[in-house]
């Protein structure tokens, strides 16, 4: 069985998740932004929708959908699982979410 976590990664991209919340520019098979984290004006900031990773070249932030979504919004897990339930609702049932 794949844990919650791992399910959570295959149903969502990360380039959904991170389009919600900043605007991404195509860039190859990446998709690039200015990086939220940090002040720039030309975007450094890459998501790897392959990979479900991001990184930032300005600033060296990287993770996945759930770091994303705690760096962005200061959620713990669990707060990033309901954010994920909210933005799913549409074509998602209930699932569990631990806790
Ligand atoms: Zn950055």
């Amino acid at each position: 069985m794949d844990s919650p976590v791992q399910q959570i990664k295959e149903r969502l991209s990360i380039e959904e998740i991170v389009s919600s919340y900043i605007k991404l520019e195509k860039a190859g098979r990446n998709l690039k932004a200015k990086c939220p984290f940090h002040n720039e004006k030309t975007p450094s900031f890459f998501v790897s929708a392959d990979r479900g990773t991001y990184y930032c070249f300005g600033c060296g932030a990287s993770g996945d959908i759930f770091t994303f979504v705690e760096e962005f919004e200061g959620l713990d897990f669990k707060g990033a699982c309901r954010f994920r339930a909210s933005i799913r609702k549409k074509k998602a049932k209930k699932r569990n979410c631990t806790g």
